[in-house]
């Protein structure tokens, strides 16, 4: 999105407005050095500094190639609603795992036409900074043993907002309905009256995997996958995962919010009759500039894991599959497909 090629360059934010998440999120993807120099952050970039890829710096005293001020705070008034009170509505979007180009079409166009955005994290982020001036962004983040806005907080929110008479656009990494919390969304807004939608979007179970050249069904291999909360580990009394019938069900396994508790479930698995010699791997960031991946056997991977410093956002693949190597489709930019 930058005219100027910022790769390997020092760019300095002096300041957050509402765009300034998705201009961050197209800097890393070009490949220059972010610092934000803001008090404040929002959620979302609080969650790109703890992940090692954007410096927060209130105080920065060394050279930058490039800053950036924030344009003076518009005028709120901008925002008015398509049409005031009674007609508001919430369209909820799957963003896909990060890359801009894995959104749907039907995604994008309904991003297009919001008054405000809801957003989280592992959305899309570049995308909030092609938005229209006028539109409001409200960041909810949730970053895992951070900080939180209460999902109760969240639906509420978007009740709040459609009950200005707003199009609120929810969006959301991934699909909405794989460990998204849509559904609840979805029954919140039912119950206060509101109409809403939902739009369907690419699940990081299926493309992190795939990004990184490992196909989670292959004729010959595996006859299915089967994916997982690593949320709640084997053994933990509040699982209610079979997972002996998982180390013995011959499909592929994905592991979503599994970074924390990897070396359990590994461990717990090869307890349960795995082979420790299983093919696994573990893809973190897929999509983003920051994708790395890792591969190992099932009994290695915790440690291999650890040692690359991997955290969350990060899905891990255990099976046949994961000794794949096809072309990975990488970053989509990098084809020409998507700017
Ligand atoms: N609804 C999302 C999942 C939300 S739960 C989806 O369908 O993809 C959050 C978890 O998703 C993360 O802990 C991680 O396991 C996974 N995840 C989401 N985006 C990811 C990405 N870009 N790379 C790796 N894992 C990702």
């Amino acid at each position: 999105m930058f005219e100027i090629d910022v790769t390997g360059r020092e760019v300095l934010i002096t300041g957050v407005d509402e765009a300034t998440t998705g201009q961050v999120a197209a800097l890393l993807r070009d490949g220059a050095h972010v610092t934000v120099a803001a008090e404040q952050l929002p959620t979302s970039l609080v969650d790109l500094v703890e992940r090692g890829l954007v410096t927060h710096d209130v105080d920065p005293q060394g050279s930058y190639d490039l800053v950036i001020a924030p344009p003076p705070r518009r005028p709120t008034a901008a925002t008015e609603p398509e049409q005031a009170g009674g007609s508001g509505r919430v369209t909820l979007v799957g963003g896909g795992p990060g890359d801009p180009g894995l959104i749907t079409v039907a995604g994008l166009a309904a991003l297009r036409e919001a008054d405000v955005v809801v957003t989280d994290r592992l959305a899309p982020l570049e995308l909030l900074a092609g938005l229209p001036a006028s539109v409001e962004v409200i960041d909810v983040a949730k970053i895992p043993r951070g900080e939180q806005t209460s999902q109760e907080r969240i639906n509420q929110v978007l009740v709040e907002q459609a009950g200005l008479g707003k199009h609120v656009v929810r969006f959301k990494g991934g699909d909405p309905y794989v460990f998204g919390r849509g559904g609840e969304e979805v029954l919140a807004l039912s119950a206060a009256g509101i109409p809403v939608r939902v739009v369907p979007g690419v699940t990081s179970s299926i493309a992190a995997p795939e990004l990184a050249g490992i196909p989670v069904t292959h004729r010959g291999l595996t006859q299915g996958f089967t994916v997982v909360s690593g949320h709640v580990p084997p053994g933990d009394p509040r699982s209610t995962v079979d997972w002996s019938a998982l180390a013995h069900s011959g499909t592929t396994l994905v592991v979503l919010m599994g970074v924390h508790t990897l070396h359990r479930i590994c461990t717990g698995l090869v307890e349960h009759g795995m082979d420790p010699a299983t093919p696994a791997a573990t893809i973190a960031d897929a999509g983003l500039a920051s994708q790395q991946v890792v591969r190992a056997t099932l009994a290695d991977l915790p440690r291999i894991v650890k040692e690359a410093g991997i955290g969350s956002p990060a899905v891990t693949v255990i099976g046949a599959v994961a000794g794949e190597h096809l072309p990975g489709t990488g970053d989509l930019a990098d084809q020409g497909l998507v700017r």
